[in-house]
């Protein structure tokens, strides 16, 4: 059984992070033979911090806070290292205000160096050359630092996702690529590199997560805890119990390929805490697969959700059309516009947009679908009772 630790946190005040992240921690790193004279990897979700408190990273006083308690704990090396997809870590963690204190922890921070390809990769794995950072060798300690965020392909994220960071930013957009719009190929992957890269500690910051248009530009929601495990797939499936998720492609692929394992919850549990998810039309589709090719390509036409620009909120930067990895997007009349029949509804365009200006819509016969299912329900239980 793989233990998932969870300590109630109200917010990011250094006396409640110093007390909460012990709780979550110490049983993890007694079981590592602690960290003392050893060197230590963060990989933290540093997708981007526009604003004072913004969800889609994790929060700058908890990665403090976490490089404090390392030190506290003699650890001998301690480095951030991110890959965010637009500025480098460096430029991130200095837009949270961290850098001075971190630089007196003697904390290095800085992009991953080098990436290879792992042709030796554990049995389970799917993909069989995946390239990966190579930093993930070279310390003693690996700490994967997540966020709880909704997120418009797989649903919810935090310590399994967490992990594409480590992949090279155009080898990213070459795997939306390759994968299209089939999320639980794109799920497989990151599985694989969860069983590639094994982090021995995963550290969720759910203090405050992220609902609704995640990861980049969703709403921030107080949750009020902090959770470790040395498990990132069963954090992953427990902590989603806890927001009310049933299902995320990670889950789905993790449970079909028999790598979720046992796990209970220790500790402060919190209380079940329903997020508000991001459109997931997508399932409707899954009926599809029954039905012949062509009838499936109209189905998906009419019934797939998009990415869609709000005019007013859009300052023509042109972030989406660089990160779009089809290039389904162009500039018109300083605007980005779709092409939807190439679009892979991968959402990088959603996650990269730095006004939150993209969001998923769903398409008009899906209402109607849904509509009409809700109806039939009711009916049916109408007629029973
Ligand atoms: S338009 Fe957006 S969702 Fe569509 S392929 Fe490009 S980045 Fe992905
Ligand atoms: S990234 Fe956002 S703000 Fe920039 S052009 Fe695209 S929609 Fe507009």
């Amino acid at each position: 059984m793989i233990d998932v630790y969870y300590s109630r946190c109200a917010d990011y005040r250094m006396e409640n992070l110093n007390r909460a992240l012990p709780e979550v921690l110490e049983p993890l790193l007694a079981a590592q033979g602690g960290v003392a004279g050893k060197s230590v990897m963060i990989k933290p979700n540093l997708l981007e911090y526009h604003r004072q408190d913004d969800p889609a990273a994790v929060h700058p006083q908890l990665l403090l806070a976490l490089c404090r308690f390392l030190k506290a704990r003699h650890a001998a090396v301690i480095a951030v290292i991110e890959n965010p997809a637009v500025r480098t870590a460096d430029a991130v963690v200095r837009s949270m205000g961290i850098m001075p204190e971190l630089e007196k922890l003697g904390v290095t921070v800085k992009n991953c160096t080098g990436y290879e390809k792992i042709s030796a990769m554990p049995e389970k794995c799917r993909n069989r050359q995946l390239e990966i950072a190579v930093e993930f060798r070279e310390y003693d300690l690996i700490i994967d630092f997540a966020k709880a965020k909704t997120h418009a392909m797989m649903t919810l994220t935090c310590g399994v996702k967490n992990l594409f960071g480590l992949v090279r930013g155009s080898e990213r957009l070459s795997w939306h690529l390759a994968v299209g719009r089939n999320f639980d190929d794109f799920a497989d992957m990151l599985l694989d590199l969860y069983l590639l890269a094994a982090p021995q500690i995963t550290l969720l910051d759910a203090v405050v997560g992220m609902e609704g248009n995640g990861p980049g530009s969703g709403d921030p929601v107080a949750l009020g805890f902090l959770c470790a495990s040395s498990d990132a797939l069963a954090l992953d499936a427990s902590v989603a119990g806890k927001l009310g998720v049933n299902d995320t492609p990670v889950l789905r692929r993790g449970k079909a390929r028999n790598l979720l394992a046992g796990f209970v919850d220790c500790g402060d549990v919190p209380q079940v805490h329903p997020v508000k998810l991001p459109e997931a039309p997508e399932k409707v589709l899954e009926w599809g697969v029954y039905f012949p090719v062509r009838l499936r390509k109209l189905l998906r036409k009419m019934l797939l959700s998009r990415p869609v620009v709000d005019k007013a909120k859009c300052i023509s930067c042109g972030l989406c059309i660089r990160k779009c990895p089809p290039q389904s997007l162009k500039m018109v009349r300083k605007l980005p516009v779709f092409d939807y029949g190439s679009c892979i509804r991968c959402y990088c365009c959603q996650e990269f947009c730095p006004q939150g200006a993209i969001t998923v819509a769903s398409s008009r016969w899906l209402k109607g679908l849904s509509a009409l299912e809700k109806m039939i329900r009711k009916l049916n239980i109408t007629r029973r009772k």
